[in-house]
């Protein structure tokens, strides 16, 4: 089989060079063979110069994912290998922390192993392959994986909506091993959380706020919070060790509050927690109407911007909430606010919650400025793998 070679126009070879992993469509000028979705392809400059070994991805417009700037390096199950291993050892502390037994084990272009999403959840993985070149080779990833970790079970959650644009249907199920029919009981922080593999949001929560809910936590002790964009209450069960003195949660989803009472429940909870079942937009406009007063508020809503044309619609979002909350929070209260839309900058992000603090005639102090967990490492050549930003903030 003669290797598939893509060169480049002339001046797009800047960024390969600089190891970010994305050649759009419009960079490369000649394709010299036929590639099949996922194939491993060699990329030149358009002098005819090696520069990297990538993936072919005919149906999106990242038309080749780069996963190799050394020639001797392909994409073989060695690499695959390699790679695993070393995500594996970046996150031995976590590995060794007892307290702490869901964490994100592979981060896709950030461990150079792009579209595989690896979370370990007690005993078991959850998989999710978003882009072909990964799809391609999910028979050697579980093997390696299995391999290198030997875990109870492998669960396949390729469901999410990005597979589309990579031309990929959902795949879902059970890879290797079994997983627990009951589902699993894991621990962030020495809290346990009830996992559904299956039907759980992204594999199943949300690791990319467990340093963050600590942060906040510390904040809560005797305090009166909300908590918005509940889910199965990570940010709740972490305030309510912390002291909090009550706690009302707001999600729209039932099944997520249900997974949350049952988690209050897991950890012997005692602190007074309210559930609403709602439009956070609609409720905090309520609550508003209804003069309720918090100390400490979390707003930690989905993404609000998947593509640049919903951006300025989604900073309308993120104002609008920030400007409700802080009409909320008693003077000196702490507003933790959170975006972990990739299209917004976290410039971008403080000048929206400065401009609700305007509107809101409130003084906004940032005490600290949060960003994703480190099992979710940002890749320097690669600066949009950072995409959590969060502000801690006290408002006068
Ligand atoms: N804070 C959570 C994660 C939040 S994920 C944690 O720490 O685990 C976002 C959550 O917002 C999801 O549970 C989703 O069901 C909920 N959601 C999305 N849009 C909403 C809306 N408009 N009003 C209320 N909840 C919403």
């Amino acid at each position: 089989m003669t290797q598939v070679q893509i060169t480049l126009k002339p001046g797009r070879d800047k960024a390969v060079r600089q190891r970010h992993p994305w050649i759009f469509s419009g960079a490369i000028a000649r394709v010299d063979g036929q590639p099949l979705d996922g194939d491993a392809v060699s990329v030149r400059d358009a002098s005819g110069k090696w520069l990297a070994w990538g993936s072919w991805s005919g149906s999106s417009q990242i038309r080749v994912r780069l996963w190799s700037w050394a020639e001797d390096e392909p994409i073989t199950d060695e690499l695959l290998q390699s790679r695993i291993r070393r995500a594996i050892q970046g996150r031995a502390a976590l590995a060794a922390d007892p307290q702490t037994t869901a964490y994100r084990l592979i981060f896709s272009e950030s461990d150079r192993l792009p579209g595989l999403i690896v979370d370990r959840y007690g005993d078991c993985l959850a998989m999710q392959l978003l882009t072909v070149g990964a799809a391609v080779r999910s028979d050697a990833i579980v093997r390696i994986l299995a391999e290198e970790l030997q875990p109870q079970g492998i669960y396949e959650r390729s469901d999410a909506e990005v597979r589309a644009k990579e031309g990929l249907e959902r795949s879902e199920g059970l890879r290797w091993g079994s997983v627990p029919a009951e589902g699993l009981d894991v621990l962030e922080n020495d809290l346990h959380f009830g996992i559904d593999l299956a039907a759980g949001q992204k594999t199943g929560a949300y690791l990319d706020q467990r340093v963050n809910r600590e942060r906040v936590a510390a904040y809560c002790g005797g305090a009166d919070v909300l908590s918005c964009f509940s889910y199965t209450g990570g940010f709740e069960l972490h305030a309510a060790r912390a002291g909090a003195e009550q706690i009302t949660a707001i999600d729209s989803s039932t099944d997520a509050l249900a997974q949350a009472l049952e988690n209050l429940r897991r950890n012997q909870c005692i602190t007074p927690v309210e559930q609403i079942a709602g439009n956070v937009f609609g409720e905090l406009r309520r609550m508003r109407a209804e003069e309720r007063r918090f100390d400490v508020i979390i707003l930690d809503p989905p993404k609000f911007a998947a593509n640049a044309a919903q951006v300025e619609r989604a900073c309308r979002g993120y104002k609008d909430i920030n400007l409700l909350a802080m009409g909320l929070l008693r003077p000196g209260g702490i507003l933790a606010t959170f975006s972990c839309s990739g299209l917004i900058s976290a410039d971008l992000f403080q000048k929206v919650v400065f401009g609700a603090s305007v509107d809101a005639g409130r003084d906004v102090q940032i005490l600290e400025q949060l960003s994703q967990a480190p099992d979710h490492p940002v890749l320097l050549s690669f600066p949009e793998s950072s995409y959590l930003k969060g502000l801690l903030c006290r408002v006068w």
